[in-house]
């Protein structure tokens, strides 16, 4: 039997759980579809030492802010979880979990959505399905020698799991960073492969760092301000990690502990990875870029007259470049025993037969409003502000596409 519904949300992570807040504000009735449980892909997708690396006083929801004892802390993953879970309780938001949606397709002027339980039309459809449904791995990877472990961030989920041994870490954004320095900890010598990364200090002037991307209003920059959005959308993230100690974890931190550096990896050859040099220009840009926002907190600091508040200002150290870094590794000496991809996370549109998607497979829209009438989208990388893919971005962004929605379903009566 077909079942109908004006709008049909797919995900309930926090993105899907936002719109179905604000469709339950303006009554227009909405399921919920998830393929898994409220909060799956923090349940199942990630490792278990993760913290998130956003302060809890950050970490908010409509109408729920972090209420725990701990504001300048950050949440680890069951606590994430459960904050997510109260979220959907309190708003009563009608998810229909283990339901995964497997075809979206527009049929006259509606939406036919096949699930593992049938079929619904509906008139307008939100994707929140996630931004980070599957790792992206190079190709590369599929020329590594088959003695040689691989595993993802996806099936990471802690050192016990690899074999005693050298690790090559790939990626040195904020997942890699963190592996690295959980690995090596264990007692596994780490080689990092380090490519283009976003160099961030957990600390400037005594503020979490992201105390000020929020009071300066870089995390509120709209989409339609940012110059190159293609490329904002594409940035990695910044090398940072939440703990108590409030630590910074760049690629100095890792050197001091042991991790050796090495460049990006360009090619496997006869069982030998080869790796870029020009490790000092890498180091250079992120520490130029890095730099130039700590001035412009400093500039914003002095002409909001803010600067009491903070403390005196201060530059972290350049990045250290190695006398000597390795330009390739024999995959096959045994020196290595497993790969960790942390070469970032892409989203997964297989199911979507609407022609929104581009040949990277991205989807295409304006701030959230999708290429097809009444099929909308939350959750992305800089979909309507810099902060669109947190969970204390989605308040804004569920608001205006969710506006957006209803006046759509208005105009078509
Ligand atoms: C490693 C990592 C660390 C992060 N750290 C932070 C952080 O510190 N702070 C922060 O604010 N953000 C962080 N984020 C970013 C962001 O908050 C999370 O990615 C968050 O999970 C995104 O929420 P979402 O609702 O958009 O997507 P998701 O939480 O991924 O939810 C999407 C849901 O859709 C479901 N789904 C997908 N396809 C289907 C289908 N076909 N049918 C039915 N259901 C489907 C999935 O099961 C999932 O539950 C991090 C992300 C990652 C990957």
């Amino acid at each position: 039997m077909t079942q109908r519904v004006t709008t049909v949300v797919i995900g309930a992570g926090h993105a899907g759980l936002a719109a179905s807040y604000f469709l339950s504000q303006r009554s227009i009735d909405h399921v919920v579809l998830e393929r898994g449980d409220v909060a799956n892909s923090w349940q199942r997708e990630r490792w278990d030492s993760l913290r998130l690396l956003t302060p809890n006083w950050q970490t908010r929801l409509p109408g729920q802010p972090y209420d725990g004892p701990d504001p300048d802390g950050y949440l680890g993953m069951s606590e994430v979880v459960a904050f997510v879970q109260r979220f959907a309780a309190r708003t009563g938001a009608p998810v229909r979990i283990g339901e995964n949606v497997t075809s979206v397709r527009r049929v006259d002027d509606e939406y036919q959505v096949l699930t593992s339980s049938g079929e619904i039309r509906c008139r307008a459809v939100v994707i929140a399905s996630g931004a980070c449904n599957q790792p992206s791995v190079p190709l590369l990877s599929s020329a590594v020698p088959a003695s040689v472990e691989q595993r993802t961030a996806f099936d990471y989920r802690g050192p016990g799991q690899l074999p005693e041994g050298g690790v090559l870490v790939v990626g040195a954004s904020a997942t890699g960073v963190q592996l690295a320095a959980e690995l090596q900890r264990s007692g596994r010598p780490v080689t990092l492969s380090v490519g283009e990364h976003v160099r961030l200090p957990r600390t400037y002037r005594g503020r979490d760092v992201l105390w000020w991307m929020d009071a300066s209003g870089v995390w509120d920059q709209r989409y339609d301000e940012v110059e190159d959005l293609d490329r904002a959308r594409r940035l990695p993230s910044p090398q940072l990690v939440g703990t108590a100690e409030r630590t910074t974890l760049d690629l100095n931190a890792l050197t001091a502990m042991g991790v050796e550096l090495v460049g990006r990896w360009a090619a496997v050859r006869d069982g030998r990875a080869l790796f870029s040099g020009g490790l000092r220009n890498v180091f250079s840009l992120a520490d130029l870029k890095m730099v130039r926002l700590l001035d412009a907190f400093d500039e914003w600091a002095r002409t909001n007259r803010r600067d009491g508040e903070v403390g005196p200002g201060e530059r972290p150290d350049a990045t250290r470049v190695p006398d000597s870094s390795r330009l390739q590794l024999d995959l096959r000496s045994g020196e290595i025993r497993t790969i960790v991809w942390a070469t970032g996370f892409r989203p997964d549109y297989q199911w979507l037969d609407v022609p929104v998607v581009d040949p990277k497979g991205y989807l295409r829209h304006d701030g959230g409003v999708v290429e097809s009438p009444g099929l909308y989208a939350l959750g992305l990388p800089v979909l309507r502000r810099r902060k669109s893919t947190f969970i204390h971005g989605i308040e804004s962004d569920a608001r205006e596409v969710i506006d957006h929605l209803a006046s759509h379903l208005a105009v078509r009566g």
